[in-house]
């Protein structure tokens, strides 16, 4: 049988793969997904999308149906520290956030993750990517020219080949790929095991009408003194999750419920319960050849603070740009070096910062001792400035730092391009995190820069758009007075010289 050929396969249909799906094909790159599940996952897990992640999915059309797909209730968030539902509230987290909309356009999507998957399935097939579910990868082997992978078709009981020019491996936590490439990880590893029972109570009349709530429990009458109580997509289907005991038994689980409501005489029935580890993993390379490993394949952290989701998906944006324009010959393969250079550091953190939270929220001195202390939430999100490296044109003797504090943002290359209004050169207003979208752009006060960007562009086969604007001060671009930024958003180069746009882009391309 005939071997079939295809640019990029992406093993896995979660938040990543489908993510990574819908970026390539927002970038002209029909991909091949194959998952061995029936369908998107169903079950109750992430929720809620944070600035960031509706910026790069508002840039593939999906920010609306996101919002859409939000649960019943207020758009509100209750998230809280609390003896029981209906008991003390020791901390309340939304209270304490900074204020996002000084850092970001966009406000946080609240749907859950079975309800984004759907969305982002549905926008995957409409830009031309081809979705195989009961369909498992058995094997893979790379050579200089592609990745062979050997498919199973679980209906048919039938196994066949398919080569791609890339494979994107985002086969989640308990993926193989990464084992089967030799890669390593490195973290805490499993921290905690944990029971998740879903059952089905009518408690709106204590919980509040908000459409995300999460009770972070800590009571000493709890198992380990602490537990979780999360709202689903249904009003009256709940998700309480406790420490693990294989003792256990249904009476058990249906007591622990009664205390984290505080309601001993609630009437509930138990729906279906999982196990899982809380684990803390980080994979010591992203990229063997022509695999990349994107979402829970590369980084595995606990859910406290629901970055695990989020972070799946902006893998796929980071990545999907510059895949695209390496299959397209718009660039060098060099620039896939990038991804891992950039992403890695980023997850090594948000990672901690889940662990961070963990300890805190279940009061465990000794996790905390061990990870040390978090970034706060707005630099967490908004402040990473990604290493030197060949995607970027760094400036001599500019700071190493990895992070910086949103409200200090430095503007410089590696760094979000800051929200933030430019006055345009006709008096209009020009948003660049507004403007962002499968393009590079420039934003420039030099005489005759725009035009420069655009014929450097036109040589080079890429999209570019260039805004001519009276001012570049507000982007802290001092006396470089061009900004040249990448499609994911982020400041490549600076400069006030017209031929340099032209140089960096073939830097940033590799080419
Ligand atoms: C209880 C719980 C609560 C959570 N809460 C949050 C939260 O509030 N916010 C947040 O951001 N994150 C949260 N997370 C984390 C989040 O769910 C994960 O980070 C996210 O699912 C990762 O997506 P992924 O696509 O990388 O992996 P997955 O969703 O695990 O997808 C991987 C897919 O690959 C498939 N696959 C594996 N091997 C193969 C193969 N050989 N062939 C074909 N297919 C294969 C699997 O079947 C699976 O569908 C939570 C996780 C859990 C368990």
């Amino acid at each position: 049988m005939s071997t079939e050929h295809i640019d990029v396969v992406i093993v896995g249909a979660g938040l990543a793969g489908l993510s990574s799906a819908v970026f390539l094909g927002m970038n002209g790159v029909k991909a091949l997904v194959v998952e061995r599940r029936e369908g998107t996952s169903v079950l109750p897990k992430a929720r809620g999308a944070n600035p960031v992640t509706m910026e790069a999915l508002r840039t593939a059309g999906l920010a609306e149906a996101i919002h859409k797909a939000m649960p019943p209730g207020k758009p509100a968030i209750t998230s809280v520290v609390s003896e029981s539902l209906t008991g003390k509230v020791l901390y309340d987290h939304v209270a304490h956030r900074p204020d996002f909309s000084m850092f970001s356009p966009e406000r946080p999507g609240m749907a859950s993750q079975a309800r984004a998957e759907e969305a982002l399935l549905r926008r995957a097939l409409e830009l031309g990517a081809q979705v195989r579910f009961k369909t498992r990868c058995e094997s893979l082997a790379q050579d200089g020219e592609g990745v062979e992978l050997a498919l199973c078709d679980l209906d048919a009981e039938r196994t066949y080949a398919v080569r791609a020019r890339y494979v994107i491996a985002s086969d989640g936590i308990r993926g193989s790929i990464a084992g089967w490439l030799g890669i390593g990880t490195h973290g805490l590893g499993a921290i905690k095991s944990v029971t998740a029972v879903r059952f089905k109570a009518d408690l709106a009349q204590w919980a509040g009408d908000n459409a995300m709530v999460i009770h972070y429990l800590q009571n000493p009458a709890l198992p380990d003194g602490a537990g979780v109580l999360v709202s689903t997509d249904y009003k009256d289907e709940w998700v309480a999750n406790m420490s693990a005991d294989p003792g256990r038994d249904e009476a058990g689980m249906r007591e622990i419920i009664k205390i984290m409501t505080g309601l001993p005489d609630l009437d509930f029935e138990i729906i279906g319960t999982v196990s899982y580890d809380y684990g803390h993993r980080i994979a010591d390379r992203f990229r063997a050849g022509r695999v990349l490993l994107t979402g829970d394949a590369a980084h595995v952290m606990p859910p406290t603070g629901g970055q695990g989701g989020n972070t799946a998906v902006q893998d796929g944006y980071y990545l999907g740009w510059k895949l695209a324009a390496v299959i397209q010959g718009k660039a060098g393969p060099a620039l896939l070096d990038s991804y891992e250079i950039e992403r890695q550091p980023y997850a090594e953190e948000v990672c901690n910062w889940q662990v961070a939270n963990l300890a805190e929220r279940r009061r465990i001195d000794t996790l905390a001792e061990r990870i040390g202390a978090p970034l706060d939430h707005a630099t967490l999100l908004f402040g990473y400035v990604c290493p030197p490296n060949g995607a970027l044109v760094p400036e001599p003797g500019a700071e190493d730092q990895r992070f910086e504090h949103p409200a200090q943002a430095s503007g410089r290359p590696g760094a979000r391009v800051p929200y933030v209004e430019l006055e345009g050169v006709d008096g209009g207003k020009v948003s660049p995190r507004h403007l962002l979208g499968p393009w590079f752009m420039v934003f420039t006060a030099v005489q005759g820069g725009a035009e420069a960007a655009r014929a450097a562009a036109g040589e080079l086969g890429i999209e570019l758009k260039a805004y001519p604007v009276k001012s570049t001060v507000p982007l802290h671009a001092g006396e470089r007075q061009t900004v040249l930024v990448r499609p994911d958003g982020v400041v490549a180069w600076r400069g006030a010289d017209n031929a340099g746009i032209g140089r960096a882009l073939r830097t940033v391309l590799c080419r």
